[in-house]
């Protein structure tokens, strides 16, 4: 039986790129969860519409020489996937992280385009990062790294080609010391760069505005189901900087924040963290020790464990990729769970997925969720572009109506499944515009 035209694009990706096993997981999600239109499925066949969406424009990989504190040169890899300008210049994250790889980015680039796509917004996807550990290193390591690392990346960014920002370990120190050095080397200060500090042309709101994005939506979702934050049992995991600004603006909706984890282990506080004790963390600004904490505040501290296993009426996973299995999603059904909000990028795996949605769990995909970092980075972009600053009631006021269009462009699309919705939504766009501009 010969396969049908999105089965055929899904197994010749997984012929090209079988180790790729990221960037396939989200091909496949992706195909899995498009309802295409009778009337555009023939020109989208043989147009070949799927295979060049999915496929990155070009992927730049470059190494990075630098050297630390004792003198000693290191090398890692640098990458940049630029996967689609169709809607707009490439935007998206740099990752510095030991697991960062191809397949890893190429994942994040897909699913970064059609995020960028379902805000509205007119911006591409894309996404970068080494596989440099910044665990353990100095100010001046980070510093030289960072250096190096923009030695290379400058060639192909700029603010009307491809705008980089932040992701995991790649905050506003890390964004200062990369604008500094392509400040240096092009002479120019523009909008290259988002995620910067505010005293240099960064927007207000933007460090906040993943966290806080993904409580608007919850909010949303919930009041469709004549519900709200107030005293719901939330699980988060992580406690960076989307886990933490979320964490806060949960508690100020009155849920009950019962978890914080990191790669070392969970920090269980069943009377829910206090919102002092959040902002602590916010200003501390470091790597919080949650082991420490436990012990300060009398909560539970569980090594090498995840918050999956704990009674809650909402997760929220916050930290990273594949971080909720499906042996994860039983404990969390069996548990009684009833809505799951994925704040880090693709943080459930396929089947946990597909477990929340047989079992009538509501769950709703980051590209949906998540999208607030990405919208404050474009409203960044438009202040440096006229030089005129936004203050933080303006910015977060453009953020709530805009997370508000995602929700209601997901549910137009499909009022059953966000999933289906928000990938529905962010292709028929993507569509118009590759029909529109040509092969
Ligand atoms: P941070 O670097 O600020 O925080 C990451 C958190 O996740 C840390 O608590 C880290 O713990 C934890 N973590 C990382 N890897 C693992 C792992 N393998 N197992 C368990 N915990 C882990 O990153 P962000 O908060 O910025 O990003 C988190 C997620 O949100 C990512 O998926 C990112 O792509 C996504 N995202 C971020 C946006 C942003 O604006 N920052 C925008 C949109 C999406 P530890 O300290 O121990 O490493």
């Amino acid at each position: 039986m010969s396969l049908s035209y999105p089965e055929h694009v899904k197994s010749k990706l997984a012929q090209l790129f079988p180790e790729q096993t990221e960037y396939l997981q989200a091909v496949n999600e992706l195909i899995d969860n498009l309802n295409i239109d009778k009337a555009w499925y023939s020109r989208i066949e043989s147009d070949n519409m799927l295979e060049r969406l999915f496929l990155p424009d070009r992927i730049i990989n470059f190494n990075v020489q630098w050297r630390d504190d004792n003198g000693k040169v290191n090398i890692n890899q640098g990458w940049r996937v630029q996967h689609s300008n169709l809607i707009g210049p490439y935007k998206g994250g740099l990752r510095f992280h030991p697991s960062v790889n191809e397949s890893v980015l190429k994942f994040l680039a897909l699913e970064q385009t059609f995020k960028n796509a379902l805000t509205g917004l007119p911006i591409g996807g894309a996404k970068g990062g080494s596989n440099f550990d910044p665990k353990g290193k100095s100010q001046g390591e980070i510093l030289r790294f960072c250096q190096a690392f923009m030695d290379e990346l400058y060639r192909y960014i700029g603010p009307n080609t491809d705008i980089p920002a932040g992701d995991i370990n790649v905050g506003s120190r890390e964004i200062g010391f990369l604008f500094g050095r392509y400040k240096k080397i092009t002479n120019q200060f523009d909008g290259a760069l988002t995620g910067k500090n505010v005293a240099f042309g960064g927007s207000q709101a933007r460090i906040e505005s993943t966290g806080y994005g993904v409580i608007y939506f919850i909010e949303e979702a919930l009041k469709r189901y004549k519900q709200s934050l107030a005293s719901q049992r939330v699980l988060i995991s992580g406690s960076g900087n989307v886990a933490l600004h979320a964490a806060k603006k949960a508690i100020k909706a009155g849920a009950t924040v019962i978890t914080l984890s990191n790669s070392e282990g969970v920090c269980v506080n069943s009377d829910g963290f206090k919102l002092a004790m959040i902002d602590n963390l916010i200003e501390e600004n470091t790597r919080p020790a949650l082991d420490k904490l436990a012990e300060k505040l009398g909560a539970e501290w569980h090594a090498d464990e995840t918050p999956w296993s704990f009674n809650a009426d909402i997760a929220i996973p916050c930290a990273t990729q594949n971080e909720l299995s499906s042996e994860d999603a039983k404990l969390l059904i069996d548990n009684g769970i009833s809505y799951v909000f994925e704040g880090a990028n693709m943080p459930c795996s396929a089947e946990a997925i597909e477990l929340f949605e047989r079992n009538e769990v509501l769950f709703a995909p980051a590209k949906a969720v998540n999208s607030g970092g990405v919208i404050t980075s474009t409203l960044e972009m438009g202040q440096n572009a006229i030089f005129f600053p936004e203050s933080f009631e303006s910015v977060s006021e453009k953020l709530r109506a805009l997370m508000s269009d995602i929700h209601k462009r997901c549910v137009r699309d499909n009022d059953k499944s966000y999933l289906k919705g928000a990938n529905n939504a962010a292709l028929s766009r993507l569509l118009i515009a590759m029909t529109e501009q040509g092969v």
